[in-house]
């Protein structure tokens, strides 16, 4: 049995003494640095234990730490306004900082809402508008479902519905092989896409969604507006933009921005690409369709200069940011959050 792992209890001590010298201390990066950080599904414990793509969920628990931790070291807001902020050289005490949600999942509205409220900030919420109109689930959820079913029902069956689909899997864990599908389907056009999902669907017995599980309401969204939340936009479909059309680009990019314009009668002025992705067809679109700025999946703090359209963001996952002991911890929080810390992809 391994009972100390040196690993570990380096990058722990390490993190420590970054912070406690004060390297990787908010205050420190000032307001040469404008962070974003990303959150996504917000689930309590036993939701989270039901769901497939667990690593880009929080609980509300962790997500009130991590808001704690955040509005004592930033000043906090949404996106739009912070950006701006920034950009016209305010300059803070705390740097500014903008969070923002992906997806507009029902949770964010059940859990996020309350907790951003008693700490008294105000964020950004990037909705997919199409998926907002029918209370669909997105398609990674509803293919990470599929296989979750597919594999409680026989494993054997699930491999041979993969190979009939042109899908080889080698992973050891039913986990692991349902995020290698997820992201072998961001390869596909959107037809083949969901081509594969009524396939797998169909094999499992019809689609598969707890009942917990949805997506925000436009009553819900509007709320979030007389909150004084950021309303932005995360396309129509979540499509990965460079494999569509330039068509279906533009309808992507504009239709949701006039929707989403319309039904909540506000501005829409920042986009979020679905999974990080761009190509210079998107960029055009963006610009043409009215965007002020949008945001990536390029880890990283923005520095003055960044090209407003592929502004950086880090992603927010608990189990990056616990120390050894399995605690969330500040110091590893700062470390990734600061300009020291190397890209992830
Ligand atoms: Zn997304």
């Amino acid at each position: 049995m391994k009972l100390f792992s040196f690993r570990p209890f380096l990058r722990d001590v390490v993190g420590e003494l970054l912070y406690q010298v004060g390297l990787t201390k908010p205050a420190q990066a000032g307001n040469h640095y404008f962070t974003i950080v990303t959150f996504h599904r917000v689930l309590p414990e036993n939701q989270l234990k039901s769901y497939p793509l667990a690593e880009i969920a929080v609980t509300p628990e962790e997500l009130a730490w991590f808001i704690n931790v955040l509005v004592t070291y930033f000043t906090c807001g949404p996106l739009a306004e912070n950006l701006t902020r920034w950009q016209t050289g305010e300059r803070t005490k705390r740097p500014l900082l903008a969070i923002t949600f992906d997806d507009g999942q029902r949770d964010n509205f059940l859990y996020a809402k309350p907790i951003l409220e008693a700490a008294g900030i105000r964020a950004s919420f990037f909705v997919v508008v199409n998926n907002i109109e029918h209370n669909e689930m997105l398609w990674h959820d509803r293919l990470a479902y599929a296989l979750s079913r597919a594999v409680e029902q026989d494993a054997n069956i699930t491999d041979q519905r993969l190979s009939q689909l042109g899908i080889t899997t080698t992973t050891a864990t039913p986990r692991q092989m349902i995020i290698n599908v997820v992201e072998k389907a961001k390869m596909l056009t959107p037809a083949q896409r969901l081509m594969w999902i009524s396939l797998l669907e169909d094999a499992v017995g019809g689609p598969v969604c707890p009942a917990w599980d949805g997506m925000m309401s436009w009553q819900q969204l509007q709320e979030l507006v007389q909150g004084g939340h950021e309303i932005g936009s995360h396309s129509m479909s979540h499509p990965i933009l460079p494999g569509c059309s330039e068509d279906q680009i533009f309808d992507e990019v504009n239709q949701s921005r006039q929707i989403l314009q319309e039904r909540l009668n506000i501005p829409v002025e920042s986009f979020c690409y679905p999974n990080g992705n761009y190509d210079a067809r998107t960029l055009k679109a963006l610009q043409q369709a009215g965007y002020h700025q949008a945001v990536t999946t390029q880890w990283g703090p923005n520095q003055l200069g960044t090209s407003l359209f592929t502004l950086r963001r880090c992603d927010i996952q608990s189990q990056h940011t616990r120390s050894r002991t399995g605690h969330l911890s500040v110091s590893r929080l700062a470390w990734r959050l600061s300009r020291f810390h190397p890209p992830v992809h």
